[in-house]
C-alpha cells in the first residue's frame, strides 16, 4: 500500500504577526512547525504502515525551508519526501496550491492521500478537498478513526459536531485528519540522525505536468484584501472562592452577560 501525506509548514501561532503596511503575515524570522492536523495525518499513515505494511511519502509545497517539516516527518518514520518549490508557485491561493500539489501527486503512486483538515495559518480547510476534486478521488473529511483497512477500501469514522458516521470508501481516496484521530508519535532518536542524510526529492514546476497559467498568483481567483489580528479582550477577572461559590458566581456572570 502506498500512502502520501500532504504536510504544510506553518508559522508557530504563538508568534504570528501581521505587517501593518501590507496586511500580510510576517513569515521571516518566525519559528515554523509542522501543521498540527498534518501530524495526525502522518501518525495515522505510520500506524497503517506498522499494522499492515505501507510505503509512506510526505509532500509539501513551499519555500526551500519547508524541507525542515519533511525532515521531521522522516524522523517520525516516513519513507520518502518530496518538496515542490518554485518561484511560479508564489502568491498561490488554495486553488492554485491544490492544483500544484495534485500535479505532483500524479507522479506518485498512492492508495490513500492524507491531508490535515485545516492549516492553522490559512485556516480554510479547502486544500484537501480541492486535491480530491483535481484528482477525481472520493474523499472523506474530518476523519477521527480508521476502523478497517482492506483490499481496495478503507473504513473510517467521520466526526460530526454531535455524532459520527462510518464510511467505507474505495481506494484510492483522500482523507482529511482531525486531532481526535490519534496522538502523534515523537521523532525517533535513531531516525533523527538518518533523516538529515535522506534524499529529499525537489521538484520545480518544470518537473510536474501542469498548466503554468493556473499556478501562483496568476492562477489564484482569490485575493486577500486585508488581514488583521484581534485586539486582546482584556485581562479577565480572577475569582478566588470555595468551589461551589466560584461556580455559582461564574454561572451568574454568564447569565448576566447573556452567554447562557
Ligand atoms: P488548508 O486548506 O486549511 O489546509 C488543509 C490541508 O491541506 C493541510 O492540513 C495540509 O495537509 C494540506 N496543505 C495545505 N497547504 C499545503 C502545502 N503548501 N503543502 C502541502 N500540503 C498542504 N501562502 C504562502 O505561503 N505564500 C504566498 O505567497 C501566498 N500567497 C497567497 C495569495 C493569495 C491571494 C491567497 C488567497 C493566499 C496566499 N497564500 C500564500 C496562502 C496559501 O494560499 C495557503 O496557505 C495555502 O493555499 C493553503 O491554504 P490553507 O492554509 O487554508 O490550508
Amino acid at each position: 500500500m502506498n500512502i502520501v501525506v500532504c504536510i504544510k509548514q506553518v508559522p508557530d501561532t504563538n508568534e504570528v504577526r501581521i505587517d501593518p503596511k501590507t496586511g500580510t503575515l510576517i513569515r521571516e524570522g518566525v519559528p515554523s512547525i509542522m501543521n498540527p492536523d498534518d501530524k495526525n495525518a502522518l501518525e495515522e499513515a505510520l500506524a497503517i504502515k506498522d499494522n499492515h505494511g505501507a510505503h509512506v511519502t510526505v509532500i509539501t509545497m513551499g519555500p526551500p525551508q519547508a524541507k525542515n517539516a519533511l525532515i521531521e516527518a522522516i524522523a517520525m518514520g516516513a519513507d520518502e519526501a518530496v518538496l515542490i518549490t518554485d518561484r511560479v508557485f508564489a502568491g498561490a491561493d488554495t486553488l492554485a496550491t491544490s492544483y500544484a500539489l495534485s500535479g505532483a501527486l500524479k507522479k506518485l503512486d498512492y492508495d490513500i492521500v492524507f491531508a490535515g483538515r485545516q492549516a492553522i495559518d490559512g485556516d480554510t480547510a479547502q486544500v484537501g478537498p480541492e486535491i480530491a476534486e483535481h484528482l477525481e478521488l472520493p474523499q472523506v473529511t474530518y476523519v477521527e478513526k480508521v476502523e478497517e483497512v482492506g483490499e481496495g477500501y478503507i473504513k473510517v469514522r467521520r466526526a460530526w459536531e454531535d455524532g459520527y458516521e462510518i464510511i467505507k470508501v474505495k481506494t484510492p481516496a483522500l482523507l482529511t485528519a482531525i486531532k481526535e484521530l490519534n496522538i502523534p508519535r515523537y521523532m525517533h532518536m535513531s531516525k533523527i540522525f538518518g533523516a538529515f542524510d535522506k534524499e529529499i526529492k525537489v521538484w520545480t514546476a518544470d518537473d510536474i505536468e501542469i498548466d503554468k497559467s493556473l499556478l501562483g498568483l496568476n492562477g489564484s481567483p482569490t485575493r486577500v484584501m486585508k488581514s488583521a489580528t484581534k485586539e486582546a479582550k482584556g485581562s479577565g477577572e480572577l475569582v478566588v472562592k470555595p468551589v461551589k461559590e466560584a461556580v455559582e458566581y461564574t454561572v451568574s456572570k454568564l447569565i448576566e452577560n447573556h452567554y447562557i
